[in-house]
C-alpha cells in the first residue's frame, strides 16, 4: 500500500506512522527524522538543513523532492511505503504525483491526523520540555503552525478530491488513536 501521512506538527504523526509502516511492512519514510539524521552526522545536507529547521521553515522544494525521489526509487519502497512529512507543499504533492505516475503508480491513501490548534500547542511545549528538540521553543513552534495552516492544509483538499483523503480524528490516546487509523486502512484494503 502507498500511504501519505497528512497533519499539523504535534498530532502524532510520527509515533502512528511508524506503527502503520511497521504492521503493513512497508518503509516508514520521514523527513523530519532523515534531516534531523543529517544534521547529526553533519552531512551537507545536515548543515543546509539546519538553519531552516531551528526556525520552523521548510527547505526548498527542490531539495526535498531531491531526498525523497531517491528513496523511492530505491527497491525497497517498490511494493508500498509510508511517507511522513512529505509532501508538505502543493508543488511537492505535484512532484510526487509525478513521480509516481512516472512508474504508473498512484497513493493509494492519505490519513489526515486531525487534532485543534489549542492541543496541538499544548502536546508541542510538552514535547519541548521531554525531548529538548531543538525546533520545539514556543516561537518556532507557531512559526511551524502557520506554515502548515498555510502551505499543508491546502493538501488535504487536493487529496480529497483525489479521493484518497481519510480525516482521522487525533485527540485520545496514542491507542486509540491508531484503532482508527487501523480501520481505515483495513475498509480500503477490504
Ligand atoms: P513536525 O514535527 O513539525 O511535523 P518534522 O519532524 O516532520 O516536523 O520536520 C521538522 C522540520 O524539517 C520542518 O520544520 C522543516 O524545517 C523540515 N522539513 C521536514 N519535511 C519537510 C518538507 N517536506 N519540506 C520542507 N521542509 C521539511
Amino acid at each position: 500500500m502507498k500511504l501519505v501521512m497528512l497533519g499539523p506538527p504535534g498530532a502524532g504523526k510520527g509515533t502512528q506512522a511508524k506503527r502503520l509502516a511497521k504492521a503493513l511492512d512497508i518503509p516508514h519514510l520521514s523527513t523530519g527524522d532523515m534531516l534531523r539524521d543529517a544534521v547529526a552526522r553533519a552531512t551537507d545536507l545536515g548543515r543546509q538543513a539546519e538553519g531552516y529547521m531551528s526556525k520552523g521553515e521548510l527547505l526548498p522544494d527542490d531539495v526535498i523532492v531531491g531526498i525523497m525521489g531517491d528513496a523511492l526509487a530505491e527497491s525497497r519502497c517498490v511494493k508500498g511505503f509510508l511517507l511522513d512529512g512529505f509532501p508538505r507543499t502543493m508543488a511537492q504533492a505535484e512532484a510526487l504525483d509525478q513521480l509516481l505516475e512516472s512508474r504508473g503508480d498512484r497513493l493509494d491513501l492519505v490519513p489526515l491526523l486531525a487534532v485543534g490548534e489549542e492541543e496541538l500547542v499544548k502536546r508541542l511545549l510538552g514535547r519541548a520540555r521531554l525531548e529538548g528538540r531543538a525546533d520545539d521553543t514556543e516561537d518556532v513552534i507557531r512559526r511551524r503552525l502557520e506554515i502548515y495552516t498555510a502551505q499543508t492544509k491546502p493538501l488535504a483538499a487536493y487529496y480529497r478530491g483525489c479521493g484518497v483523503l481519510s480525516e482521522i480524528a487525533g485527540e485520545g490516546t496514542p491507542d486509540e488513536v491508531y484503532e482508527r487509523l487501523e480501520s481505515v486502512v483495513k475498509a480500503q484494503v477490504a
